[in-house]
């Protein structure tokens, strides 16, 4: 595709019409309340929760494209200067409310761009969501599919949703005498709520603006902002610390969980002494480590343990309930697509792999010029390297070491923030990304 026709995600360039995937801020960077460069499509649930992240924005401009559903659009060729038609497809890429994929049929071709998706091979929605796809591409093959690469790494294999989220319950249900909290985003995760509170019978506590969100999401009854009514708490993300859960239990035995595709682990105060003892992603790592209370961590056992729950501190668990495709999901994908061309949506400095090292061999037409290969190869070398230096270390991925740099009130609690930032890299127009969504 030309040029100066569409965007997807991307905000900087001059388009003549922009395509936004869903609401997490990796995919909003660059966006505001300003905005005026051009319509702006995107479905039904992301228009709704559109004016919580951007209550300024001029709302003309926001096109809804139902979700399985083909529109055309008219534009223009830059080259050529003659006009053109597209029909885009919206697909559910069942990542977080509002999630689409987008397919785009027209003189370039075929190009299929996922934005963040998870499709299980158990999930009816998926199945849906592969039916409309097929259904929508006929006789055409994808030329070219950018794929959300977040987890592309064969180290990553984690069972389906319904699974992990009966692995919180089990462990909610395990400490029947704790308070819990649970770290989750602004938005994403709902089903793992929902499924907590409907087999404990159980409201859930939410912050204020999560609140907001979960009624317009049509969610009323089961969430409050009443620490009264519940044991169950899920705080945002970037709360859940080693030094929030410690503040805790010095007054009520609480237990944290975190549901994350990446491997938590605990950091202790004596790995980084100018640092809060905080919650950090260790990557595949090959060495084992104690922590100042003595608590071992094998960090071999990573390898294998991505699939299941693991409790990493005394006080916490990492449930491997992921929003984003695993590896396995991943080749599956493209398997169906057979695309001539891959491009993964997103680099990252903790677990960057470019799709065609794996999976080059899938594409209808080889990606894989002499000059590319080296590319490739260098780029595997970059990510070994980093690999390596957090297998030593497990000093991970941080762009910034942590800071106490903001205080909010949960429960009545003074919650300290620890916030982790992560760099993302995107191969089609730079973005950065933080901790917060790469769930
Ligand atoms: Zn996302």
């Amino acid at each position: 595709m030309e040029r100066g026709m569409i965007s997807v995600d991307q905000w900087s360039e001059r388009s003549q019409a922009y395509f936004l995937t869903h609401l997490h801020s990796d995919h909003t960077k660059g966006l505001s309340s300003q905005w005026s460069k051009g319509p702006l499509f995107c479905s039904p649930v992301t228009a709704k929760l559109f004016p919580v992240k951007f209550p300024e924005f001029d709302f003309s401009l926001l096109r809804v494209l139902e979700i399985g559903s083909s529109h055309l659009l008219s534009l223009v060729s830059p080259t050529t200067g003659s006009k053109t038609t597209v029909q885009v497809t919206a697909i559910d890429a069942h990542h977080c409310p509002g999630a689409s994929m987008y397919l785009f049929q027209g003189e370039f071709g075929c190009v299929l761009y996922t934005g963040d998706f998870r499709w299980e091979a158990t999930s009816e929605r998926a199945k849906l969501g592969k039916d409309k796809l097929l259904n929508a591409l006929g006789n055409d093959k994808v030329d070219l599919l950018y794929i959300d690469n977040t987890y592309c790494n064969p180290f990553y294999s984690f069972p389906p949703r319904e699974v992990a989220a009966q692995q919180v319950v089990d462990i909610i249900e395990s400490h029947p005498e704790h308070d819990i909290i649970i770290g989750i985003d602004t938005l994403g995760k709902e089903d793992l709520l929902l499924h907590i509170s409907r087999t404990l019978k159980t409201k859930i506590w939410v912050w204020p603006e999560r609140l907001q969100t979960m009624h317009l999401l049509g969610l009323y009854d089961i969430f409050t902002t009443d620490t009264s009514l519940t044991r169950v708490r899920a705080v945002p993300r970037y709360s859940f610390s080693i030094d929030t859960l410690e503040g805790l239990n010095s007054m009520r035995s609480t237990i944290g969980i975190m549901p994350s595709g990446l491997p938590w682990v605990w950091r202790s105060l004596e790995e980084n002494a100018d640092s809060p003892a905080s919650f950090s992603i260790c990557h595949s790592a090959g060495s084992k480590g104690s922590t100042s209370d003595g608590l071992h961590v094998d960090r071999c056992q990573l390898n294998s343990k991505s699939s299941s729950a693991r409790r990493y501190h005394p006080y916490a668990y990492s449930v491997p309930y992921s929003d984003h495709s695993c590896f396995g999901e991943i080749e599956e994908f493209i398997k169906l697509v057979q695309p001539s061309k891959i491009r993964g949506i997103v680099s990252s400095s903790f677990s960057y792999t470019n799709p065609l090292y794996h999976f080059s061999h899938l594409c209808g037409v080889s990606q894989l010029p002499e000059q590319l290969g080296k590319k490739v190869q260098k780029e595997e070398e970059n990510a070994r390297t980093v690999q390596t230096k957090s297998a030593i270390g497990c000093s991970e991925y941080r762009e910034t070491k942590p800071k106490r740099d903001r205080t909010l009130k949960a429960g009545n609690l003074r919650v300290y923030r620890s916030r982790i930032s992560v760099l993302r890299r995107v191969r089609c127009g730079a973005k950065i990304v933080e901790m917060d969504n790469i769930d």
